[in-house]
């Protein structure tokens, strides 16, 4: 049996026509579950009994839980326990325009980004939509807060769970469910190139991110083992063909490893790769995590810089949560650390 939060609009739709019903009523469901926050069908007072006793036989409707929190000033961490006995994170941070959540898409990782430590767990299973749905509900309601923004980008690579991806982008981005708008959802992928293009076909107005974090082969290689399989000019080369579909601007993400790719050589290499495209540059400090193999930059300004006086749009990404383990890459998927 589904559960209830993994339906589009359009599939409650066709569900009540399905049932003989009026399509309208998938519309209710939704405004009753995603604005009204009502999770007991029996309170869902415009549809008859008899069609809230099918809805609850043909669904399910429960939850993941709330393990633990973990909070510094700016950030929460949670830890949930998933109905299978997985657990996964989600962070929401706050900031002045508004609340962003950065949410999991998958329990563990297959991708082995070298200096990533969600990574350590490998990929147990893809999220389900309801799930990745739920993690802004169930945060939502513990902190009485609205959700203005989304960021893919806590554990596992979306483009590795691309169908429930798109459900999950659907179901928030729907004008009568969350409302979350196109513009306020990233999603980062380490490179997953055939997917890039899917997505590039789809009409959603989200927002890009490409884990490159190198200007060469040589050292990707060292750091991302997805580039044995998709290359950086394979990369960037369709990179420059969601440009051309899209016209929406994708954010390259560089995270800034101490001697590994933070030389201003490499700064000058990457510039001349990223030449002309319509993307920003977000160098992102990178946080330690137990295995010590990598450091933190210290060049950080100095790369900017040189970024900048290069042409090339340039950021750096303000720092969350690093003080309880929940900045990027140090996300995990379990209790023990
Ligand atoms: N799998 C997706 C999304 C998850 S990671 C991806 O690869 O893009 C989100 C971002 O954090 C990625 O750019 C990732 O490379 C980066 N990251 C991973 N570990 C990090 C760390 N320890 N410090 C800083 N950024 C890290």
């Amino acid at each position: 049996m589904r559960n209830i939060f993994d339906l589009t609009k359009e599939e409650l739709e066709d569900y009540f026509i399905s049932i003989n019903e009026k399509k309208f009523k998938g519309t209710q469901v939704y405004e009753w579950l995603y604005q009204k926050r009502e999770f007991n069908i029996d309170n869902f007072s415009n549809i008859k009994k008899e069609i809230r006793d099918k809805l609850k036989s043909d669904f399910r409707i429960d939850f993941i839980k709330i393990e633990k929190k973990q909070e510094d000033k700016l950030t929460k961490k949670y830890l949930f326990r998933l109905l299978d006995n997985e657990f996964i994170e989600a962070v929401v941070m706050f900031h002045d325009y508004g609340n962003s959540i950065c949410v999991s898409s998958q329990v563990g990782c297959n991708m082995g980004c070298k200096f990533c430590a969600s990574g350590k767990l490998k990929k147990v299973r893809n999220l389900e939509a309801y799930e990745m749905v739920m993690q802004i509900l169930m945060i939502e309601k513990d902190l009485d807060i609205r959700i203005s923004s989304v960021v893919i980008m806590g554990i596992g690579e979306p483009l590795d769970n691309y169908d429930n991806i798109i459900r999950f982008i659907k179901i928030i981005n729907d004008s009568k469910g969350i409302q979350i708008g196109a513009r306020h959802i990233t999603l980062s992928t380490c490179g997953l190139v055939p997917k890039i293009k899917e997505l590039a076909k789809l009409p959603l107005q989200i927002n890009l991110a490409v884990s490159l974090h190198a200007p060469n082969d040589l050292i990707r290689d060292t750091l991302m083992p997805v580039n044995k399989v998709y290359n950086i000019s394979t990369l960037i080369g369709e990179v420059k063909d969601y440009l051309t579909v899209t016209s929406r601007r994708v954010t390259i993400e560089y995270v800034m490893l101490d001697n590994v790719n933070d030389s201003l050589d490499n700064a000058l290499e990457l510039a001349k790769l990223l030449k002309g495209m319509n993307v920003y540059v977000n160098l992102i400090p990178y946080n330690e995590t137990n295995s010590k193999s990598f450091r933190r930059s210290n060049k950080i300004m100095a790369f900017y810089d040189t970024l900048k006086k290069a042409g090339i749009n340039v950021t750096i990404r303000k720092e969350f949560g690093t003080n309880i383990d929940a900045a990027c890459g140090q996300l995990r998927g379990s209790m023990n650390k």
